[in-house]
């Protein structure tokens, strides 16, 4: 799984349309604290399909929209876009069978979230699927967030399993036979 583009609208600190392009190898995000650095990593997350506004730092979904500032008025929508570098062919071909595939979240106040997989609308966890097969996504212990690292190692057996089935990719298979024996 290879991450080419993150545009960002409206989400958080970032009230101006921003993109970020990818390079090879790896991405070192700078600045001072408040700049917007974890804000950057959970719009990752929140596209990916996060669904608790808790690991978002928020009181409610609708936190995650640009609440406004001395000089600007809050926003009513946010919109996060991610790019996949799709060449070849990682992801479920049912759901994206395309070179570069786009992923959409765009939340509006007090309507909560859609979601688009290259322009069609898609289900939260059609999205979620994508990401968990491809053994990443909003829960993935790829995604470190800031202070986890103490929370690892004060963390129950069992949640400490659930990481290491994250990490070894069978996840999306749990969560397909939790659906399986709920039918
Ligand atoms: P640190 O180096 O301390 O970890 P950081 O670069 O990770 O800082 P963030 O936590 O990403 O900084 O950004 C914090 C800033 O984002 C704060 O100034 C906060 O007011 C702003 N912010 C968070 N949510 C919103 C929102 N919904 N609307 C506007 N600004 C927001
Ligand atoms: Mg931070």
């Amino acid at each position: 799984m290879k991450f080419s583009k993150l545009r960002i609208l409206g989400f958080k600190s970032f009230v101006e349309p921003v993109e970020f392009h990818f390079e090879d190898g790896l991405t070192g995000i700078v600045g001072p604290n408040g700049c917007g650095k974890s804000n950057l990593v959970e719009a990752l997350r929140w596209v990916m399909g996060e669904s608790s506004y808790k690991n978002m730092r928020a009181s409610g979904m609708d936190d995650v929209i640009f609440s406004g500032s001395h000089s600007r008025p809050a926003r009513n929508t946010a919109e996060v876009v991610v790019i996949l570098d799709n060449a070849e062919r990682r992801l479920p071909a049912t759901l994206a069978d395309t070179d570069a595939v786009e992923i959409t979240r765009r939340i509006e106040r007090e309507a909560g979230s859609v979601y688009k997989i290259n322009g069609k609308d898609a289900r939260a966890r059609d999205v979620q699927l994508l990401f968990a097969d491809a053994s990443t996504g909003a829960r993935s212990p790829a995604l470190v967030r800031q202070g986890q690292v103490g929370e690892l190692i004060a963390a129950k057996p069992t949640q400490r399993r659930a990481i290491l089935e994250e990490a070894a990719g069978i996840s999306g298979l749990h969560s397909r036979r939790h659906e399986a024996e709920l039918r």
